[in-house]
Order: C-alpha cells, then structure tokens, then sequence
C-alpha cells in the first residue's frame, strides 16, 4: 500500500490548526517541504516538546512527505532560542533536509510569515503556499504520519493556571476537565479555559469540551483575567465600542504581519467603516487576507478595540460575492520595515498578563484514561464525516466509527477507547463498559 492511502486511512488531518486532511493537501507536487515547528502561541510547548520526544517519527513523516509531493528539500522552521532541540534535530538529518532558526516573535508560525522567512516570497493574498513551489506541514501531523496509525491521540499542553503545566497524549474526545486535572488542577477557585491557545483561540463552554484531533493547548486563567473578558465579548459590543472609541492612530494596521507582507489589509479602515457603512465592502479594507491572529486587537490597539473580529465579520460577505485579489503578485512586496516590526514573544506575554503563568510545558508520559470521550462527527475541514456505527454497538480503540461521503473532503474517525457507542448524532459518543 502507499503512504498516501495509509494517511487517508488514518484519517490524518492538519493537528496544527483547521485540520486540513493531509492526504489531500500533500496530493499536489512542489520543490519544498515547510516543518512548520514556529508554535508562536505563548505557553504552548507540544511541538517543541515532540521534536525532543518524537523526532525520529516526526522525520519518517518528512519523508513521506516529501515522497508524497516529490519535493527533495525540506526546512523545519524552529524558534531559535530552542537550541536545545534545534541542535541534536541539525546534527542527524537527512539528505535535503534542514534546519532554519526563526525568529521569537508573534506570529511566527503563521503559513504566510513562515514560508516568507524560509524562501523570501509572498504568497499572493488568497493564495497557498503551493503558490511559490512549497507545501506547510505541522510537527505532530508528521508525526502522525510518522507513527503509521490512526489518529486516536492527541498531543496538547496545558498551561496557565494549573499546578503543574504540561504537556500530554490523551485519547482524542477527553473532556478537558480531565486534561487540567493531569495537569494538577487549575491553582484559582474560579476560572475559564481558552482552548488552542491564547490568541487564536476560543473560550471552552464547559470542562465537559471535548480535546479534537486540532486542539493543540487548554489555558486555563482565572475568570476575571482581561484575555477572558476578550474572548468573550460579543460581535454587537465589539462594534458599538470600536465605532465610538478607534482614533484611527493605525497601530494595527502598521504591526498587522499580513500588511507588513505587502498584503491589501488595512484594519484601521475596517475600524473606520464601523462608523459609516459597517464592514460592508470587506475588500476596502482586505478583511478577506486577515489570518486572525489577533494581535491588532491583543497587542496593537491601545484603545483595547477588535479590528481582529472587525476584519473577520467581513469575510462572509466576501467569500459570498466570491471575491478575489485582482493585483499582480509581483506587485505584493514586503513593508521595508517589516522585520524590524515583528512583535517579541516575551513583549506580547506581558501584555498579555500572562508573566506570572510558567511558560513551559515539560512533557509527561502519563496514561489518561477517560471514561466518556465524545468525538464531533466535524473536526477537520471539510463536511462532516458519517457515522459507520451505531449506538449500542461495542468498539475499539482504532476502529473506524465515522468516514466522509463518497467524494466529500474529511477525514475518518477512528474510536480513542474501548467501549460502547452511547451516541452518535453530532457526534459518536463513547462510553467505557460498565
Ligand atoms: S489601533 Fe485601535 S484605535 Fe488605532 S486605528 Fe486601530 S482600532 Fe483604531
Ligand atoms: S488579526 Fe489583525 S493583525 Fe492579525 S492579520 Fe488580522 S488584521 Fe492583521
């Protein structure tokens, strides 16, 4: 069989974010292959962690990789201030594979600012990386490719404040209230989860959320902390206060990472159409081009406004009138002063508020072993696999229990422990047998 069936069968899907199905992403040739170990989300410490851990894996998913798109270089992309892994990965590679040390800066492991950083070109604002000859891969879906079995754990950390931050493999579908207790527990009475991370990432509704097969960090912080507030603002508050208090003073235009590439972005005039329009016409402002990480709203804004969710309310409207970048991609160059305007690392911590929060996240090989797992029928890009059990039915870990119709883009899923399937609506549902 070939590797590319076997990823398919795996249900192997992007771990570092949308969850692209890998299959289908790497079914295109091109020259180069991108690691993509740049993890910029402050706290978040799983790629670093599986690169110590797993990087033997890690390299035989390279190769598939690379087999898969016929590329014969590769460059792992890592923070240069993780020596300590960067150096044993460089001592031991392949052939045309390399390492490339990266800045310590927000928001590195974006695609667009990472594959600039490696090749010096633009991908043109709409575009893929496939764009100027190179595919972005993530550490633990290489790793998944690597281990040449379905995806039925997920590796994360869990950070802020908990006893102990760590980082975990647990079954896919543990509820997070299990995963903060492998942590120690959360260290304050009252507090709130933010999963993926802190930037990009979305308030957890209750501790029974399920970990999926994208989630890559639980935060937990305490309820009153001002990046809860963030993330929980409404769509209407954030506009009424946005059209009232921005002064157009564009820092978050003149820091946006998508700007500074040369990209037809410009979040202060989607702040400015609040006050007029709305955000009606999204390509005024390039709304469509924002990758949503946040640091106009998080860092950039000394008003404390959201051109972030601004920006991303447009894009329906765009992507509804099918609307596309009409320049010339040799036209789209980088800002002259865009390295020197890259946001470090620890500056956006304490912005943050985060500086009393450890910012590690050691790796710990403990079993955990819920007694529930839920597993959305969605967790990759795509439509929305179809069960192929049904509820009374028992499973093992790795049986397929969801697949995508014929022809769908998705990915399977595949059960993450023994039990009984207790549901199978949404999602399958499993519980262990009493
Ligand atoms: S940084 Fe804030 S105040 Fe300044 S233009 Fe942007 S949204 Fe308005
Ligand atoms: S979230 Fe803000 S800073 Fe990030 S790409 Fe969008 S507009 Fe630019």
């Amino acid at each position: 069989m070939i590797a590319s069936d076997r990823i398919e069968e795996h249900g192997i899907v992007g771990a570092g974010g949308a969850g692209f199905p890998t299959a289908v992403k790497l079914a295109a040739p091109v020259p180069l292959v991108i690691v993509n170990a740049a993890e910029c989300e402050p706290l978040i410490h799983k790629d670093k962690e599986l690169l110590k851990h797993q990087a033997g894996p890690m390299l035989k998913g390279l190769k598939v990789a690379m087999d898969r798109v016929s590329a014969e270089q590769a460059v792992i992309g890592i923070k240069n201030k993780y020596r300590d892994v960067m150096t044993p990965l460089a001592a031991d590679l392949p052939r045309g594979v390399r390492v490339l040390a990266l800045t310590d800066t927000y928001p590195a492991g974006d695609e667009f600012v990472l594959v600039h950083d490696v090749t010096g070109r633009v991908i043109p604002p709409g575009g893929l990386p496939r764009d100027v000859g190179a595919v972005v891969v993530n550490v633990e879906t290489l790793v998944n490719v690597g281990l040449d079995h379905a995806v039925t754990h997920k590796y994360l950390t869990v950070a802020g404040a908990v006893a102990e931050p760590v980082t975990l493999r647990v079954p896919v579908g543990t509820p997070i209230g299990d995963v903060i207790r492998a942590a120690g527990g959360a260290s304050v009475p009252r507090f709130a989860v933010l999963i993926g991370g802190v930037m990009m990432a979305r308030l957890a509704r209750d501790l029974d959320e399920p970990i999926l097969k994208t989630t890559g960090g639980v935060v937990v912080l305490p309820s009153d902390h001002p990046l809860i507030r963030r993330h929980s603002a409404s769509q209407k508050q954030i506009e009424l206060i946005g059209r009232s208090a921005c002064d157009q003073c564009r820092f978050c235009t003149e820091l946006c990472p998508r700007y500074l590439l040369g990209h037809p972005i410009e979040p202060h005039r989607a702040m400015q159409a609040l006050g007029f329009t709305g955000v009606k016409d999204p390509m005024i402002a390039g709304t469509l081009y924002c990758c949503e990480c946040n640091l106009c709203s998080l860092y950039s804004c000394p008003e404390g406004l959201d051109p972030k969710s601004v920006c991303a309310s447009g894009k329906p409207a765009a992507r509804e009138r099918s609307l596309t970048f009409k320049g010339r991609p040799e036209d789209v160059r980088p800002h002259a002063l865009a390295s020197q305007r890259r946001v470090p690392t620890r500056r956006l911590i304490g912005k943050l508020g985060l500086a009393r929060y450890r910012n590690a996240g050691p790796w710990v090989d403990v079993a955990i072993q819920p007694r529930r797992v839920v597993l959305p029928l969605k967790q990759h890009a795509g439509a929305p696999a179809l069960p192929t059990v049904r509820a009374g039915e028992s499973v093992r870990v790795g049986d397929v229990v969801a697949a995508p119709a014929d022809g769908a883009l998705g990915a399977r899923i595949h059960a993450s422990v023994d039990g009984v399937v207790r549901d199978v609506d949404d999602a399958v549902v499993i519980e262990e047998q009493s």
